[in-house]
């Protein structure tokens, strides 16, 4: 059951209303990301995890200035919510804040493979990055469809689980590379 204040209590701090789903770092599956999504009123509040591995390719300690520019790089993409989850004009979204970053994992297995390097690259440790955003929408009864632009941009993402609270309610969703559009209409 979802109530009001879970809603606004999302919308405050999404974090914390979703932090019993949040796996923990090093858990994920590489190629899948997670997005959940929170609709009240004209607020639309959206949380993205996704592994290093698929939006930059590693999650080993940026090494080289070629890998820092990649950070670079994504976090730029990450930044833009409306390039990654293109929304319908007609919904009249707009960003109220956004926020993404990297968030380092750690050895998973103990010290002892802290400098074993082969370790670190083949899975020892896990990166992910999550990002924060918020959105204000004119109308988002208009919102019937998102298309995962973010499968465009980051080619090592396989599909994203979606997960999203309305007043109407809780529902999960799953959108893969190969269908990269999730069917709203009818559901906000
Ligand atoms: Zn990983």
């Amino acid at each position: 059951m979802i109530n009001k204040t879970a809603l606004v209590m999302a919308l405050v701090m999404p974090s914390m209303l979703f932090a019993q789903e949040a796996r923990e770092l090093g858990a994920h599956q590489h190629g899948h990301s997670a997005l959940n999504i929170a609709i009240e009123g004209t607020r639309i509040a959206l949380e993205l995890e996704a592994p290093g591995a698929d939006i930059v390719g590693f999650e080993y300690e940026a090494q080289t200035a070629e890998d820092r520019a990649k950070l670079d790089v994504a976090v730029a993409e990450l930044s833009k919510p409306l390039a990654l989850f293109v929304l319908p004009d007609a919904a009249g979204c707009t960003v109220v804040s956004s926020s993404a970053g990297l968030v380092d994992g750690h050895h998973e297995e103990g010290e002892d493979h802290a400098h074993d390097d082969h370790a670190e690259k083949e899975g020892a440790q896990h990166t992910e990055f999550h990002a924060e955003y918020l959105l204000d929408c004119a109308d988002p009864t208009a919102i019937d469809r998102i298309e995962f632009a973010f499968f465009e941009v980051f080619p090592n993402a396989q599909e994203v689980e979606v997960q999203m609270i309305s007043e109407t309610g809780s529902q999960a969703f799953e959108v893969e590379r190969a269908d990269p559009v999730l069917d709203l209409s009818g559901l906000i």
